[in-house]
């Protein structure tokens, strides 16, 4: 247990925005990582006889390279670069997309707390379809802001003052919650006032340790 680590509290009557996170804030990083991981660079691997080692390699250089811009996001973008289907290859395995624990539970308690519930992601709105699709989550929250409508990244401050713009942030009044830590920076950076950090998005890896801003394991801890 780190000693820097500071549990999370939310003082609820200083908040009106909840901004939540969707892939390792609400939803099981596990997901993601056994696909980008494990299924593409096999798909990759079969698709271009590769050894699997050998696209595994590959595929965590170029994934270094993009990592933290919107491209990285795009599944358009990895579908052209890699020639496989993304979209069909994300479909088939959908089954595997699930909550994380607690999640909907927060989910609802926030909204009984009459704060205005919105969520924003990295994630592709192709991809959002295929998420909502097997989890139903757009009737969890107000509203849906994916940053390929801002064509910035939330990592980047352009997409703060846009979001701002586009749903009137009152920052001083805005709550977020993610895992991401150059997304928490990025909010932090822009003005947002409430930020807590998630230390366990994929449930098949151990807490992370995160000094830097207040944490939780997971938002189950926050209702
Ligand atoms: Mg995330």
């Amino acid at each position: 247990m780190g000693t820097a680590t500071t549990q999370a509290t939310i003082f609820w009557d200083t908040v009106d925005t909840v901004l939540v996170d969707m892939d390792g804030t609400l939803l099981d990083l596990a997901f993601d990582n056994f696909f980008w991981l494990d299924l593409v660079p096999r798909t990759y691997a079969a698709r271009h006889g590769l050894a699997e080692s050998r696209a595994r390699e590959d595929l965590m250089r170029v994934y270094r390279d993009l990592e933290g811009t919107l491209a990285w996001y795009c599944i358009d973008h990895w579908t052209e670069r890699l020639e496989i289907d993304l979209r069909a290859l994300k479909r088939e395995h959908r089954h595997r997309i699930r909550y994380l624990p607690g999640a909907l539970e927060f989910l609802a308690g926030v909204r009984s707390r009459n704060k205005r519930l919105l969520l924003v992601t990295n994630a592709h709105r192709a991809v959002l379809e295929v998420k909502i699709e097997q989890t139903g989550l757009d009737r969890e929250v107000d509203a849906m802001i994916s940053s390929h409508d801002f064509e910035a990244p939330k990592e980047s401050s352009e997409f703060w003052r846009q979001l701002d713009v586009a749903v009137e942030l009152d920052s001083e009044r805005t709550l977020l919650v993610e895992d991401s830590i150059s997304v928490l920076q990025a909010a932090r950076g822009y003005g947002v006032r409430h930020t807590v950090a998630i230390r366990r998005p994929d449930t098949n890896s151990p807490a992370r340790e995160i000094d830097e801003f207040p944490s939780v394991d997971g938002v189950h801890a926050l209702t």
